[in-house]
């Protein structure tokens, strides 16, 4: 461990415990305190690794106050682990204020790398992953969660979510009727456990499949949606185009039946072009 005196942010295992890196053991075993969100959920996992540092509560409702005690912890010369109950601290997890009341003091955070739900579910799933953008747990109140979509509906990037296995249907069911039956969605289950399951395809089949097995509404769910397309725009190409380059596919190149389609309707044979690509025409 680098002996300097530092806030050490530290991930855990998101359902593997061979995902707990020996750095991380390490760390966790020199620091003299560890603050963790449940100390009792942590305590389980710190002694399978035969880790007997102190531990402290810190969540979201002692955060702030908590904050300079550990700042005045840090400036005797002890350092401090942060972590959560799992996965990466600070990720939909609290720490924030901590980390920002830290640095503010002068001291040093180290941030160790290590299980995110997020971008573990991400890495897997055959969506776009060169931009995305993280939206934590979705509204639990219908008019927010579908205010929230709409915000979100043109966004380009791939949008992840966190979900809770009670909501998610509620959630699919919203995703359908804002963002449109076909948009691409994943649904990543229980990661790196038993029962880790990838579902994937139009967020309306999904939602069936979910809808139709209890077993897909139990346990960690991480939900991922494709960002909008320019060319899925039901307003930039007309469903009547869409049928009519489906038909003059099954005869001609895509190209000459992007160009004949878009001659027909008075749309730009370019956008038809890569409509046809991207839906494997
Ligand atoms: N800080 C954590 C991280 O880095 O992923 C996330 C904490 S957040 C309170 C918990 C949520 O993360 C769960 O409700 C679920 O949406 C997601 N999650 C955590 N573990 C998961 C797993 N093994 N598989 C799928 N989703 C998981």
């Amino acid at each position: 461990m680098d002996q300097s005196v530092a806030l050490y942010i530290v991930p855990t295992p998101i359902g593997n415990l061979g995902d707990m890196s020996p750095r991380a053991i390490d760390v966790l075993s020199q620091v003299a305190l560890i603050a963790c969100e449940d100390t009792r959920h942590s305590g389980k996992l710190l002694s399978h690794f035969g880790i007997s540092t102190k531990t402290i509560a810190l969540h979201d409702h002692n955060e702030r106050a908590r904050a300079q005690w550990i700042v005045d912890q840090l400036a005797a010369g002890q350092s401090i682990a942060l972590i959560s109950d799992a996965g990466t601290p600070l990720i939909s997890d609290p720490g924030y204020h901590l980390v920002s009341h830290v640095r503010q003091s002068g001291f040093k955070v180290i941030p160790l790398p290590g299980p995110c739900a997020a971008i573990t579910a991400l890495s897997a799933s055959g969506l776009p992953s060169d931009r995305f953008s993280f939206e934590g747990f979705l509204p639990s109140k219908e008019k927010a969660r579908a205010d929230k979509l709409l915000e979100l509906k043109e966004d380009p990037r791939t949008l992840i979510f966190y979900e809770s296995p009670h909501r998610i249907e509620h959630s699919l069911t919203t995703m359908a009727q804002v963002l449109g039956d076909d948009r691409q969605v994943v649904m990543a289950r229980e990661v790196t456990k038993t029962f880790e399951t990838f579902l994937s395809g139009p967020v309306a089949e999904v939602l069936a499949t979910v809808s139709s097995d209890l077993n897909q509404q139990k346990g960690e769910i991480v939900l991922m949606v494709h960002g909008h397309r320019a060319a899925e725009d039901d307003e930039a190409i007309p469903t009547v185009a869409i049928n009519t380059l489906k038909l003059l596919c099954e005869e001609l190149p895509l190209k000459k039946a992007a160009a004949i389609a878009a001659q027909i309707h008075g749309l730009k044979k370019n956008a038809l072009y890569k409509f046809g690509l991207e839906s494997d025409l």
